[in-house]
């Protein structure tokens, strides 16, 4: 079958025939792919940035792809939770086995480090036609959001994140006077699909949300921001800074120290600073200074990464409400889809104007 292949620690991908041979086991699934997703992490693998890539154990290529939407087409006997026809979206790491955490399905939260990771380590992931896969690491998809589905995975991360948000910041009161969060100002700091996804889910909650960059938004982000009722700054222009009130919570999507650090002075006491993007290079310090202001504001910092098959579901519940909300803004994210055969145009670096790139692999 086609696939999308690299070979780790190398720069460089390449479209190919691969037979996995793949034999269906009694309690697994085995699944047309309909569309994979294209994020920061693939581009990081083809272009070798990413020094934890790891090929599956006997391989030396490993397949991409870790946001996936598809189709069953051949159950395993003993599967109870699917038939044949039914549209899914897999989870991405599977658990070490040893950890307490791994044992009850919170991976996410592995504390060994020994899991792996579909299309990322030790695992081959979803750029395929086809996957076999076991019912427990699936989660189900209305038809409805089908066209969406392939956001599922990318806005998982974002849905645990902001339930890590919630759960840190029960160390106080921190809801409004009508137990919403209408009076709270959010940051979210870079503008793709991860920062887009933040700033969707912190209005649903109520937040009023800044969407930062370095620039001007592209058509796409204007679109957004303005269909969610949130507001686009650019950090580079004063006037607009000088009009942002504090924040009780910045997001960084950008991996960029000297983006967010020089906003922290503009945070409120017992705030949180969530760290999602990672990048390599930017070396902004934090000095004293900053440090005594983030003990003396009870400011909180948690870093975040993965999510848990809940997050998934969770996930699948919030597109079906906004695509029922917000029409066809959902869509509007998907920017670029592209065939197998023409995927380096979007995995090697980013197109211009780009919200979210996919990979179309069947009707
Ligand atoms: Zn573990």
């Amino acid at each position: 079958m086609k696939a999308i292949v690299i070979k780790p620690h190398v720069i460089g991908m390449e479209v190919k025939n691969i037979d996995l041979e793949e034999k269906l086991g009694k309690n697994q699934v085995r699944i047309k792919t309909l569309y994979t997703g294209v994020c920061g992490t693939d581009r990081g693998l083809v272009n070798n940035k990413l020094s934890f890539v790891r090929a599956p154990e006997g391989w030396d290529e490993l397949i991409l792809g870790h946001e996936a939407f598809g189709i069953i087409e051949e159950v395993g006997e003993d599967v109870t939770e699917f038939k044949k026809g039914d549209y899914v979206v897999p989870v991405v790491r599977r658990g070490c086995g040893v950890c307490l955490n791994c044992k009850i399905g919170r991976q996410d939260f592995c504390e060994t480090g020994n899991f792996v990771e579909a299309g990322i380590r030790g695992k081959h992931g979803f750029m395929r036609e086809e996957f076999v896969d076991d019912e427990m690491y699936l989660v189900r998809v209305p038809e409805s959001i089908k066209d969406i589905a392939v956001l599922t995975e990318p806005l998982s991360n974002v849905v645990k994140a902001i339930d890590e948000v919630m759960q840190v910041q029960r160390r106080m009161v921190w809801n409004c006077p009508d137990g919403a969060y209408d009076c709270r100002n959010a940051y979210v700091v870079g503008t793709g699909p991860i920062g887009t996804f933040y700033s969707i889910l912190l209005r649903t909650y109520g937040f009023n949300v800044f969407m930062l960059n370095r620039r001007d938004p592209s058509p796409a982000e204007e679109y957004v921001s303005k269909r969610i009722n949130a507001q686009f700054v650019n950090t580079t222009k004063s006037e607009e800074m000088n009009k942002l009130p504090k924040a009780d919570i910045i997001v960084d999507s950008s991996g960029f120290p000297s983006a967010f650090i020089p906003l922290l002075s503009k945070i409120n006491k017992n705030g949180i600073l969530v760290l999602f993007g990672t990048e390599t290079g930017d070396k902004t310090p934090i000095d004293a200074d900053l440090v005594s202001f983030m003990v003396e504001n009870n400011i909180a910092v948690i870093g975040s990464v993965n999510a848990n098959k809940m997050n998934f579901k969770e996930s699948v519940n919030y597109l079906t409400m906004w695509k029922e909300k917000y029409g066809e803004l959902l869509n509007r994210m998907i920017t670029t889809v592209v065939s197998p055969e023409e995927a380096n145009t979007i995995l090697e670096k980013k197109p211009k104007g780009e919200i979210k790139s996919v990979i179309k692999w069947s009707d």
